[in-house]
């Protein structure tokens, strides 16, 4: 059972609106590689939702992208698995190509259209993940007697050859493939003889773990990436891409393609809200959907039901997610 669902991460849509909004650059260049780097890490923890999906219920309680303070920094887990038995961490990978994992060298190399590539062992990172979740959980849960926690890394494409070299201990035990982790989780699970933890205790460290997850934000205004007046304004055309629309009789049309769309400054006002934050004025909603008039974007505000603060004249409103 999912307790936290496979959900696009709010920052992956932020690094997806920056690119939708700025001009050809360097800097457009460098956020769009890592909007597709992050992009292909979460198509990767997509493709194992079925699978996850498909343990028993009860048994197997599953959160996604868990990101949770240490007191010092950080850390992502990509999959959580909790069980009365053990609690399982999913260090998902989704790299195409032919890899070879040195164990020896703590190296993943990567051969993709002759070209060779580096990547850190990922079992190091996974073993990492494992040991701050201990420690984080000895902090905010209390004593969980027993507990095993174990730390798989999974390969997520059906399409990736792996070969294994140097693997003295074992060690590619622990990488899979993404067809093995159902039954992988199993026999875990079947390793082990009792529960470890109470049905009540589960629902306690359940809770906590919810309330531990901080979601990663960026705010590349803010700390001076990213200058608003580089920001490309206006309502975008759904049907050809062109910005800006024009407002015209309470609906909007693209003076490229002739073609109208009535809804298309939802997409203008969630970009808004991923590059702003979610307050916005009337004058700061006329000056990004380029409107002429200010009731006009005082409406077109309204429509979305926002929750707002200040009397009339003087109206903060708060956008929220479609
Ligand atoms: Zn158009």
């Amino acid at each position: 059972m999912f307790l936290k669902t496979v959900e696009v991460p709010v920052y992956i849509e932020q690094y997806q609106a920056y690119v939708r909004r700025l001009p050809p650059s360097q800097l457009r260049h460098n956020l769009e590689s890592q909007f597709k780097k992050y992009w292909t890490g979460f198509r990767g923890e997509q493709m194992l939702e079925p699978l996850l999906a498909s343990l028993p219920d009860k048994e197997y309680l599953i959160f996604h992208d868990l990101r949770l303070f240490n007191g010092v920094h950080y850390f992502q887990i990509d999959y959580l698995i909790l069980t009365a038995k053990f609690i399982l961490v999913l260090e998902v990978k989704n790299i195409a190509g032919t890899l070879t994992l040195d164990f020896l060298a703590h190296i993943l190399t990567r051969l993709l259209n002759n070209k060779r590539e580096i990547f850190q062992d990922p079992t190091v990172q996974s073993e990492m993940l494992k040991k701050q979740l201990q420690d984080w959980l000895a902090e905010h849960c209390g004593y969980l007697p027993g507990m095993p926690v174990e730390d798989i890394v999974v390969f997520a494409s059906p399409s990736t050859f792996i070969r294994f070299i140097n693997a003295i201990n074992h060690e590619d035990q622990k990488v899979i493939r993404s067809s093995q982790l159902k039954k992988k989780t199993i026999a875990i699970n079947n390793q082990l003889n009792s529960r470890v933890i109470s049905s009540k205790m589960l629902k306690s460290v359940s809770k906590e773990l919810i309330k531990g997850h901080h979601p990663k934000t960026l705010d590349l205004i803010r700390d001076g990436t990213v200058s608003c007046v580089d920001l490309i304004k206006g309502v975008r055309c759904p049907h050809c891409d062109y910005i800006p629309m024009i407002r015209l009789h309470r609906n909007w049309k693209c003076p490229s393609c002739r073609q109208t769309a009535p809804k298309a400054y939802f997409q203008a006002l969630q970009d808004y809200r991923l590059l702003m934050g979610p307050k916005i004025t009337t004058q700061d909603c006329k000056q990004f959907l380029q409107l002429e008039s200010t009731s006009t974007s005082k409406y077109l505000l309204q429509t979305m039901h926002p929750n707002y603060t200040g009397n009339t004249s003087n109206r903060t409103y708060y956008l929220t997610e479609k």
